[in-house]
C-alpha cells in the first residue's frame, strides 16, 4: 500500500492529476473568487498558478485567523540585543498591520507599487512585510545592513515608492548606522521614494526634511485600512538574491500559488497546527525568513517567535535553547552555519541540556549542505528530527526535505531525503541525459514547476530563461550538483560552478570537506580548484581548526592527504591543505568558494557584496602566501594583477 507521501507524490507529479491534486490543496486557502483555472501554461516558459483566483495574502495570514484566535499571542519578539521580549496578540498584529497600510496609502503607495523594507529583526519589519500584501503594494527585502551600493541596485531595479527602515541595527559589540548607507544608496540610485523611519532608542538619525517621516508619528495619525482583492498572479514579493553583483536579480513571486504553497510546507513538512509556537532564526532578508520567520507560520494560525540575536555570544550558546523552553516552540528552524557555530562552543551540548526543550518536535535547517558531524552533534544532543531542506529563492518552497505529516523518512545525514510532492527531479550530464541512482549530475526539474516557483526575474523575463530554463529544454536548471542514492534519497553536493575536474575526473568539493571535517581538530573545510598544467584542476583544502588545539600544519596535512586518499582515491590529487582563521562567507552563511578559488589561482575579484566579514580575505591571501614558502609543495601562487575578475 502507498503510504501518505507516494500518494500525493504519484499525483501532484502525474500530468493528468496534477490539477485534480493543486486544486485539492488551493481549497486551504480563502479566496475571495476561488479559482477555476488551476494551471494556466502560456508558452514553453511561463506558466500560472491559479490564474483566474482573487485573494488577500494578508486576509489569509492574519485577519482570517482574528474570530478564533485573535486574544491569543501571534508574535513574539525576543531580543537579545536590548534585553527586552515583547508579545503581541493577532489583534494587536491586526492593529498596527492596518494602520501601517493606512500610512502607505497616504504616502502614496498603491497596488502594484514597490516599497523596500530595509529592517533590523524587529517587529516593525514583520508588520511592514503584512501591511504590502494588505493593499497590493509588492515588497522587497533588502537584508537590514546592506551596503548602500547594493541597496542603491536595489533601489535602481525597482523604483520604490516607499523605503521602510530604522534608525539602526544591533551586532555583537556593535551598532550599524542604516540611515547613513540608506541615504547614501538613495544618491546614487538617483531615484527618490518616501522614506518612512523607525527610531531605534539605542540611536536616533537625522530626518531629511520632505523626504524622510518619523513612523511612529505617522502610526499615531493613521487609519486601518482593509484588505484589496488581487489577482492570483499579482506578485506578492521580489526577493534579490544572495551573492548577486552587477545586474541585480529580482525573484518575482506570485500570490495564490505561494498561498497555496506555504500553507501545504507548514501541514506536511512542519506538522504545524493552529496555536503551535514557531522559531525560525531565518533574517527576514533571506526567502526562508520570508516563508517560515514571517508568513509560513501566521498563514496557518501559528504563532511565530522574531530572534534579534546571534546563536552564540548574544550572551551565550544556552540563547536559543531558552527562548525554546520559554515558549514551548514546537519547530525551530536555522542554517548549519548558526549550528556549527553552536557545536564550536558547546561540542558536548551542555547548553543545551540547561533548557528544557521537551515542546520540541523538530529543527529544519537550509541554505547549504549539512554536514555530517554537525548533523549527529544536533541530531544527538537534542532527540528530534532533524530535516535537513534543500531550497532556493527561486523554488520558493523546499524542493526535498522529510514530511513530518506525511511518512517520516528514517534521516540519513547529509541528505536532503526525498523530493516534494511536484518537484520531478532528474540527475542529467552535460549533454542532457539522464543518469542512474548514484551518479553525480546536475539536478534539473520538470516544468511546469509547482506553485509559488518564481514567475520570472523582475523586468527582466529574457534572463530568467536564458539563466533558468534554456540548459535542459522542458527542465529548469537549479545550478547545483547532486545525485540519488540506491534508496532514492536525494544528496545535494555543490553548485555546479563549484565542481573540480582533476584530469577528467568530476569530483564533488562538499564530499573532499565532509572528509575533512571527520578529523577530530576541524571544524570548518572549503575545497576550491587550482588550475593544474597537467591535471587541469586539482584541489586545495582550506581547513579551521578547533579552538584551543594546537596542530602541526605538516602533519595535519599528511592526515588530510591520506584521508582523501583513503575515502575519496588518488585520483583526486589532494595535495594542499592550508590552514584558517575563518572562512569567507555570505551573511546568510554560504562559503564564498569563488572568491577563495581567485585567491587560490591568484586572480583578480571584485569584493562579493554580501560577504560577512571582508578582513577575511585578506588574511586567508597571507596564508596562501605562507603555505608557499615554508613547505616548498605548492608555492606559485601569484598575487599579479591579472585581469580576471570573479565575481562569487
Ligand atoms: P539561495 O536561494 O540563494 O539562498 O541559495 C540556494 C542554494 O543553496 C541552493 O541552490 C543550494 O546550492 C544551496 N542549498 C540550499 N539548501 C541546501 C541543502 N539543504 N543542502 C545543500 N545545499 C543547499
Amino acid at each position: 500500500m502507498q503510504n501518505q507521501y507516494e500518494l500525493a507524490t504519484s499525483r501532484a507529479n502525474d500530468e493528468q492529476e496534477r490539477i485534480n491534486y493543486w486544486r485539492e490543496q488551493s481549497e486551504f486557502v480563502d479566496w475571495i473568487k476561488k479559482p477555476e483555472e488551476i494551471l494556466r501554461k502560456r508558452d514553453e516558459y511561463f506558466y500560472d498558478w491559479f490564474n483566474d483566483g482573487r485573494l488577500n495574502f494578508c486576509y489569509n495570514a492574519l485577519d482570517r485567523h482574528l474570530k478564533e484566535r485573535g486574544d491569543e499571542v501571534a508574535l513574539i519578539w525576543e531580543s537579545n540585543m536590548i534585553n527586552r521580549s515583547i508579545k503581541y496578540t493577532r489583534k494587536e498584529l491586526y492593529d498596527n498591520v492596518s494602520r501601517l497600510s493606512g500610512v502607505y496609502q497616504q504616502f502614496g503607495v498603491s497596488k502594484g507599487d514597490r516599497v523596500i523594507i530595509y529592517m533590523p529583526m524587529i517587529p516593525e519589519a514583520v508588520f511592514a512585510m503584512l501591511a504590502c500584501s494588505r493593499i497590493g503594494a509588492i515588497h522587497s527585502v533588502v537584508f537590514g545592513g546592506f551596503s548602500a551600493l547594493e541597496l542603491s541596485g536595489r533601489i535602481k531595479d525597482c523604483k520604490p515608492t516607499l523605503i521602510i527602515t530604522a534608525s539602526c541595527g544591533l551586532e555583537v559589540n556593535k551598532i550599524v548606522d542604516y540611515k547613513i548607507m540608506l541615504d547614501e544608496a538613495i544618491q546614487i540610485a538617483d531615484h527618490q521614494p518616501i522614506c518612512l523611519i523607525v527610531q531605534r532608542q539605542t540611536k536616533q538619525c537625522n530626518m531629511v526634511i520632505g523626504r524622510d517621516f518619523d513612523y511612529y508619528t505617522a502610526m499615531k495619525f493613521a487609519n486601518p485600512v482593509d484588505c484589496i482583492e488581487v489577482e492570483s498572479t499579482h506578485p506578492l514579493y521580489i526577493l534579490y538574491t544572495s551573492g548577486t553583483t552587477g545586474q541585480p536579480k529580482g525573484i518575482q513571486r506570485d500570490t495564490g500559488g505561494t498561498c497555496v504553497a506555504l500553507l501545504w510546507t507548514m501541514r506536511h513538512i512542519l506538522g504545524l497546527k493552529k496555536g503551535d509556537v514557531y522559531f525560525s532564526m531565518a533574517d527576514i532578508g533571506w526567502v526562508t525568513g520570508h516563508s517560515f520567520t514571517v508568513y509560513g507560520p501566521l498563514l496557518q494560525g501559528a504563532s511565530i517567535v522574531l530572534y534579534e540575536g546571534k546563536p552564540v555570544q548574544t550572551p551565550d550558546p544556552g540563547a536559543i535553547w531558552r527562548i525554546i523552553e520559554k515558549h514551548k516552540v514546537v519547530g525551530f528552524y536555522t542554517a548549519p552555519t548558526a549550528l556549527r557555530a553552536m557545536r564550536k562552543e558547546d561540542p558536548n551540548g551542555d547548553w543545551i541540556k540547561k533548557s528544557n526543550i521537551s515542546s520540541l518536535k523538530s529543527i529544519s535547517m537550509a541554505g547549504e549542505r549539512c554536514d555530517i558531524p554537525t548533523y549527529n552533534w544536533i541530531s544527538n544532543n537534542t532527540g528530534v528530527l532533524i530535516n535537513d531542506h534543500y531550497w532556493q529563492t527561486e523554488t520558493g518552497w523546499i524542493i526535498s526535505c522529510n514530511f513530518m505529516d506525511l511518512h517520516t523518512f528514517p534521516a540519513k545525514p547529509g541528505s536532503a531525503t526525498k523530493p516534494s510532492p511536484g518537484f520531478v527531479i532528474k540527475i542529467m550530464d552535460n549533454e542532457n541525459k539522464e543518469l542512474p541512482n548514484g551518479q553525480m549530475g546536475r539536478i534539473c526539474i520538470k516544468l511546469p514547476m509547482p506553485p509559488s516557483f518564481m514567475q520570472t526575474l523582475y523586468n527582466n523575463d529574457q534572463a530568467f530563461i536564458l539563466k533558468y530554463l534554456s540548459d535542459t529544454p522542458g527542465y529548469y536548471t537549479a545550478g547545483d550538483a547532486g545525485f540519488f542514492d540506491q534508496d532514492g534519497y536525494l544528496h545535494i553536493m555543490t553548485r555546479i560552478d563549484d565542481i573540480i575536474n582533476t584530469a577528467g575526473h568530476r569530483l564533488s568539493t562538499a564530499a573532499m570537506e565532509e572528509v575533512l571535517l571527520k578529523h577530530q581538530d576541524i571544524v570548518e573545510a572549503a575545497v576550491v580548484a587550482k588550475i593544474d598544467d597537467l591535471r587541469g584542476e586539482i584541489p586545495v583544502g582550506l581547513v579551521v581548526i578547533k579552538q584551543d588545539v594546537n596542530v602541526n600544519s605538516s602533519t595535519l596535512e599528511k592526515q588530510l592527504v591520506s584521508m582523501i586518499r583513503r575515502d575519496i582515491g588518488p585520483l583526486a590529487c589532494f595535495q594542499s591543505v592550508i590552514i584558517v582563521d575563518k572562512l569567507p562567507k555570505t551573511r546568510s552563511g554560504k562559503v564564498l568558494r569563488g572568491t577563495i578559488k581567485a585567491i587560490v589561482n591568484g586572480l583578480q575579484y571584485q569584493m562579493p557584496a554580501t560577504i560577512e566579514d571582508d578582513t577575511v580575505l585578506d588574511k586567508i591571501k597571507i596564508n596562501c602566501l605562507n603555505y608557499g614558502k615554508g613547505m616548498g609543495q605548492y608555492c606559485n601562487l601569484d598575487f599579479g594583477n591579472q585581469d580576471i575578475y570573479v565575481e562569487e
